[in-house]
């Protein structure tokens, strides 16, 4: 029965909507606590707190602001206490889960490393990071264990070879992206690295950009392969030839992954290399300006641009920033797949370059120093890490390249690895990470032994992508079978387990994998699931049909 009522209707009173914290509509108070910590002071003072009282005073002298906030901004975070597991990851206050030991991110801008940077980072390593150096999907490098004692002496032997661990994490501009095959690539459009270079001397450190409202990923590369993964980034630059001016960059803004997962769009404008500093810088001040600060997870480029449009995003830039119109230009043609560069490849002056594979990133400075050695050995002085977590030796000579080959896999660094080992990155996981809900390095190692084993006649890339949360540090949306960590029901009890999102791509026919839910598989039941996926599409797939179709 619907009870009636002579009682006056009122009319809805409009909700008024809440507004973003938007610097440039007046919204400078802070809305947030991280906000807060950023106005209260720049992230980036915290490093003179560091040298000059927390190296001396050690972890309990840190102010718990700096500590869980402002570190970051100088590449630090404290790892997670060992043994603690994933189901107390969302419930324990955080000191009770962080441990006295930092992980320290080194950014590489544009993976461009020579031996003397190599040696240096390998030895900070083993002098002071119980021999870890995981090589990130963003051509970082990442040590585990470091104390904040050590800080000091770790920073002047980096800055001594040119190194930095400045903005490495943190609301700012995060390390740049390049083409690892940069200036050496026969097939390369046009070589970015003076614009990598550029950027990272004008503009990191620059205070002025250090409050952004939250990351900001850049990539740059003139390869048609793709090698930077652009359409995930926050600005990427692509190289594309315009038809009437030549080789320049197609530039895209609001790519982006996590938990509301983004294609980074084009905004129809043509890029010459010497204008991408400028155009950066005003893409870089839209953010800073208009970026939203209300809602941590509404903070990233790509909630603007996905509310505003290209079109409206361009015109400002143009308009507010840049006082000056951008030129039209075409769409960079997309590969099938981005580029890794594993494997032996002419390089445009006769030399060759050589990609290795270690195993989801991972290597150790005992490797690294090996490398170098190895490297030296035969002739060369340049290394490159890539966006794949993968490693390249630059201008190997012809009657060098099977010898260095042979040199490089005695030390575990394979340059022809096997589908499984070259298409599976892991992200840091329960290990050290403290979002971590599950094991991803040692999970992935496992899985590539295991299906090394069971199929190892497969003939098509299957990339697998394993996540220890639904961050997705390591990309969970775009893999063939992306992995994300979270507990699932075995018989009653709560164990480690994934959700799986199948059939991701980048590339010419980009999409997001389709989360099946009933696809929840235990850790321990991975590689019978991924076999029995591959087996399944092995069997069943057309000519030429792709996992992911
Ligand atoms: Fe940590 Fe989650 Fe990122 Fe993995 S995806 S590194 S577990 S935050």
């Amino acid at each position: 029965m619907t009870a009636t009522t002579d009682a006056p209707v009122r009319a809805a009173r409009p909700r008024r909507k809440k507004g973003e914290g938007q610097w440039a509509l007046g919204y400078r108070e802070p809305l947030n606590a991280n906000e807060q910590s950023k106005k209260d002071d720049n992230p980036l003072n915290v490093r003179a707190r560091i040298e000059n009282i927390y190296a001396r005073g050690g972890f309990d002298s840190i102010d718990k602001g700096d500590l869980r906030g402002r570190f970051r901004w100088w590449g630090l975070y404290t790892q997670r206490k060992p043994g603690i597991d994933g189901g107390k990851t969302a419930t324990l206050e955080p000191e009770l889960l962080e441990d006295s030991y930092f992980m320290l991110r080194v950014r590489i801008d544009g993976g461009q490393l020579d031996l003397a940077q190599l040696r240096t980072v390998a030895d900070i390593s083993t002098e002071f990071g119980r021999d870890t150096a995981d090589l990130t999907d963003r051509q970082n490098v990442q040590y585990h264990w470091i104390r904040v004692e050590d800080m000091p002496e770790i920073w002047n032997r980096l800055e001594s070879v040119g190194l930095s661990t400045q903005e490495a994490c943190g609301d700012c501009p995060r390390v740049i992206l390049g083409s690892p095959v940069a200036g050496i690539a026969a097939d390369e459009i046009i070589d970015g690295t003076w614009a990598v270079e550029e950027i990272e001397r004008r503009y990191i450190g620059d205070p002025e950009l250090s409050n952004l409202p939250r990351k900001f990923k850049t990539a740059i590369s003139g390869h048609p392969s793709h090698d930077v993964v652009p359409q995930i980034n926050d600005v990427a630059f692509t190289g594309v030839v315009h038809p009437d001016f030549g080789p320049g960059f197609d530039l895209l803004v609001g790519g982006g992954l996590s938990t509301n997962p983004m294609l980074a769009q084009r905004l129809g404008a043509w890029v010459p290399l010497e204008e991408i500093p400028e155009v950066w810088h005003g893409i870089a001040s839209v953010f800073r300006d208009y970026g939203y600060r209300r809602l941590r997870t509404r903070a990233r480029i790509k909630f603007l641009i996905a509310d505003w449009g290209p079109e409206k995003f361009r015109d400002v830039l143009e308009n507010e920033y840049l006082k000056r119109k951008l030129v039209d230009g075409p769409e960079a043609p997309a590969p099938r797949t981005p580029g890794d560069h594993v494997g032996v490849h002419q390089q445009l002056d006769g030399n060759y370059y050589v990609g290795v594979a270690p195993k989801v990133g991972r290597v150790t400075g005992t490797v690294l120093n090996r490398l170098a050695d190895v490297v030296e050995a035969h002739g060369s002085t340049r290394i490159r890490t890539t966006a794949q977590q993968k490693l390249l030796v630059l201008d190997v000579a012809p009657d060098k390249v099977d010898s260095l080959v042979a040199a490089l896999d005695a030390i575990g660094l394979e340059a022809n690895p096997s589908p499984w080992r070259r298409n599976t990155m892991a992200c840091t996981g329960i290990e050290f990470c403290k979002l971590a809900i599950v094991d991803t390095k040692n999970r992935a190692d496992l899985l590539i032994e295991e299906m090394q084993r069971r199929i190892p006649e497969l003939d098509e890339p299957i990339t697998i992508n394993v996540n220890g949360c639904p961050n997705s540090c390591a990309r969970i949306q775009t893999a063939d079978i992306g992995l994300k960590g979270q507990l699932v029901m075995e018989n009653g009890a709560q164990v480690e387990g994934f959700q799986v999102h199948l059939g991701g791509a980048l590339g010419l026919t980009p999409g997001f994998g389709r989360k099946l839910r009933a696809h929840k598989v235990t850790a321990v039941g991975l590689p019978d699931y991924v076999e029995h996926l591959v087996r399944a599409y092995l069997d069943q797939r057309a000519t030429g049909e792709s996992f992911a179709e």
